[in-house]
């Protein structure tokens, strides 16, 4: 075993020689948007609609002088909105059927 004679050349060890490689990096945020992707796939099946934002679920809304209230145009006064991936998945659904018809 060789022992090298501490000099002013060598390099301070940095915090980007402490970090993972990049791939395994890579791989851990591909595995990460999966696993995020599928629990999204997940929650538009279950539950295809979610709470509207513009009247926060209530199907009213306040007009500017903040006391009369009219239905909101967003939702059409349900207070549901369509999930951005249900509506993915509705246009490719209908995508398919109309291209394989
Ligand atoms: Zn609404």
């Amino acid at each position: 075993m060789t022992h090298l004679a501490a000099t002013a050349t060598t390099p301070p060890a940095t915090t980007i020689a402490t970090l993972p490689p990049l791939p395994l990096i890579i791989a851990a945020l591909l595995l990460a948007a999966l696993l995020w992707l599928l629990g999204y796939a997940a929650a538009c099946a279950a539950s295809p609609f979610a709470r509207c934002h513009r009247c926060e679920g209530k199907g009213k809304t306040l007009k500017p002088n903040g006391h009369t209230r009219t239905w909101c145009r967003h939702c059409d006064a349900t207070g549901l909105r369509l999930r951005w991936g249900r509506r993915l998945f509705n246009y490719l659904r209908r995508l398919y059927r109309d291209g394989s018809r």
